[in-house]
């Protein structure tokens, strides 16, 4: 195996992947350079069962080996939600990032702060073959009113890690891969990765 397909269609993450993922030594392919159009429904019970479905899928779709990401937003006040379900997190149709931090806020409102929360993320790697090897990693901070910062995507605006006194939004690309669930996942994945590429 001489590439690894970056199995999402989510700007953000491939963007973070592809640093993340740089120093492995094998070329890191994008599904937009390889014209590959793939919507995967993600209705698994949890982020294993979803990242293994996208990353078979791409692996499948492509013959490449490809790494997938399902990732969430678990708030402490609100039972552990948005969860799997922050990518769609709001009454309307055709809401963006912003419309879910809102609509996060909101649900918030009468809850006593901080308001602690985690991200989590599953990274799955699966071969063309469907084999498939998953890792995990989380990162912990709180839910503040106020958006601060212009980077990453998603909630960071709005996940302070007071140990920083920073949104993951005010860090740079390299300050959150060194920190992030996505980061923590795809350390805890190279053991395994680097064994599947050499195979
Ligand atoms: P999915 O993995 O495609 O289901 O999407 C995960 C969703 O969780 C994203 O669309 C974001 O709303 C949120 N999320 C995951 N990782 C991050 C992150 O690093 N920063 C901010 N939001 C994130």
């Amino acid at each position: 195996m001489n590439k690894l397909l970056i199995a999402t269609n989510n700007n953000g993450k491939v963007q973070e992947l592809q640093e993340l993922l740089k120093d492995l030594g094998i070329q890191i392919i994008t599904p937009s350079q390889i014209n590959l159009e793939l919507e995967v429904v993600e209705d698994g019970m949890d982020y294993a069962e979803n990242a293994g479905k996208k990353a078979v899928a791409f692996a499948a779709a492509s013959g490449l080996l490809s790494l997938a990401d399902d990732s969430g937003l678990e708030v402490d006040a609100l039972d552990g939600a948005p969860g799997l379900y922050s990518a769609r997190y709001s009454p309307q149709s055709g809401a963006n990032d912003s419309d879910r931090r809102n609509f996060l806020l909101k649900n918030l409102q009468d809850k006593p702060r901080p308001w602690k929360a985690h991200f989590h993320a599953t990274v799955a790697i699966a071969r063309p073959t469907r084999e498939v090897e998953f890792a995990e990693g989380n990162c912990f901070g709180e839910i503040i009113p106020e958006e601060r910062g212009t980077g990453g995507f998603g909630y960071d605006p709005i996940f302070f890690i007071a140990e920083l006194n920073q949104t993951m939004a005010e860090l740079g690309m390299e300050e959150k891969n060194h920190l992030s669930h996505r980061a923590r996942a795809v350390m805890n994945a190279m053991p395994t990765l680097k064994k599947m590429i050499g195979e």
